[in-house]
């Protein structure tokens, strides 16, 4: 079941205004019940955001629903490779923190992703579970055979594609897809239909196939940015294009190529797309996709439009994810990352130490992360002062100053002083 689109009315969003802003239902633990205990935490983002929602025409839209493909494209990814129970905690971990569908994997693929697909399918989770499968029949068969609640059916429609990989005619894409088509509905399985690299292709020729997935009874219509080069203003120019012909629900699945990923995901979402495709920590083809923390983010704070997404879950699923991809996380990784929440510039901390918000626009524990005072060649005498206190040492200020001159020469020689080093100092001060 999706869930059931809740209109966030301008209203409402005005009454979060009223609000001053700074407080927005996030949601907490899911218990078993599966009820939802809200905890309030103090946000701090840019009031404009408020501000520019009420001077665009537009309502915002309907909340959205995403679709997680951390387990196919994110699998993808080059030298990634997840285990069969690897894939059960990474889908596991996605129903916990509410995503609402899982995009399981390509069920054509081999017999072992095949399995592994049946397993999720199996633990009954609660998400959606849709497949990836191109305009073949064994591909339908594969998916069916799955179990899975929908299968998403793709073909490259760009003349790039169409002469370099597929080695078709336009005509020969548009037959074998009516055969498809008509293949997925009398296997009975709910079906939706995306041109892969739709946004280097011929808009014309998408709209007639995109008419054909629609009369044969598509459940969504969907358009993939396959090699990351639209711009914001494209994507949704290809949403109103869309929207003008049909009234299915729509998906966007967008790549990272140029760093625009979220935001393309973004504007289709303002121009009408429903669904957004996902992965946890971006892990994808080539750039990557969208960040799946970074649109529940987005969405969930900046748009203040509640998803029902367990924010405080994030941290750990993308290290958890990272860990299993054998991917380095950044430490400047929005939201998750180790350095999302760190200071160590004088200036910054000793204001952290007073109000967090000074610095950060969310606190560190709504998303699972936690804040980090460290020590460089940019601190300040609070954050020794404060350290020290920690401690039970009360020091006068010479001897606070002689910490400090050690401290950001240490910095200076090494880029950071750790925990132990700094404590090293301050023996070595006595
Ligand atoms: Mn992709």
């Amino acid at each position: 079941m999706e869930p059931q689109g809740l209109r966030f009315s301008l209203s409402s969003f005005e009454y979060f205004l009223l609000k001053k802003a700074k407080y927005l239902l996030c949601a907490g633990d899911i218990p078993s019940g599966g009820k939802r205990t809200p905890k309030r935490y103090r946000y701090a983002v840019s009031h404009f955001n408020v501000e520019a929602e009420k001077a665009t025409e537009r309502k915002l839209p309907r909340r959205p629903v995403i679709y997680d493909t951390t387990l196919r494209d994110g699998e993808q990814m080059v030298g990634v490779r997840f285990t069969q129970a690897q894939k059960l905690d990474i889908a596991r971990g996605l129903a916990k923190i509410g995503v609402h569908q899982i995009e399981a994997g390509f069920p054509a693929v081999s017999d072992e992703e095949l399995r592994a697909i049946k397993a999720i399918v199996k633990e009954g989770l609660g998400p959606k579970i849709l497949v990836l499968s191109r305009i073949l029949k064994e591909d339908i068969d594969a998916a069916v055979d799955s179990g899975a609640d929908m299968v998403m059916l793709f073909v490259a429609t760009s003349d790039i594609h169409l002469k370099h990989k597929l080695h078709m005619t336009r005509g020969q894409v548009r037959q074998m897809l009516a055969e498809a088509l008509e293949h997925a509905r009398s296997r009975g399985i709910e079906f939706s239909f995306t041109p892969e690299d739709a946004t280097r292709s011929d808009w014309g020729f998408m709209e007639t196939l995109f008419r054909k997935a629609e009369e044969a009874g598509a459940s969504r219509l969907g358009i993939a940015d396959t090699t990351g080069s639209a711009t914001p203003e494209a994507t949704a120019l290809v949403i109103r294009k869309l929207k003008r012909i049909s009234k299915l629900p729509l998906s966007v699945h967008m790549h990272n190529d140029f760093g625009l990923a979220l935001a393309n995901a973004l504007a289709g979402f303002r121009e009408g797309a429903t669904h957004i495709n996902a992965s946890v920590s971006g892990i994808g083809e080539r750039a990557g996709n969208v960040p799946l923390e970074q649109l529940v983010g987005a969405v969930q704070v900046l748009y203040g439009i509640d998803m029902g997404i367990d924010m405080e879950g994030l941290t750990n699923l993308s290290h958890l994810v990272c860990r299993y991809a054998k991917v380095q996380m950044a430490p400047h990784a929005p939201i998750v990352g180790r350095n999302a929440f760190a200071h160590e510039s004088g200036i910054h901390v000793a204001a952290v130490l007073k109000d967090p918000s000074t610095y950060e626009p969310i606190p560190p524990e709504c998303v699972g992360n936690e804040r980090r005072i460290c020590f460089g060649k940019h601190s300040g005498r609070t954050a020794v002062r404060k350290k020290l206190e920690e401690r039970g040492l009360v020091k006068d200020d010479a001897f606070v100053e002689k910490v400090l001159r050690k401290v950001k020469a240490r910095g200076e020689e090494n880029g950071g002083v750790s925990e132990a080093e700094f404590w090293e100092i301050v023996q070595g001060l006595g």
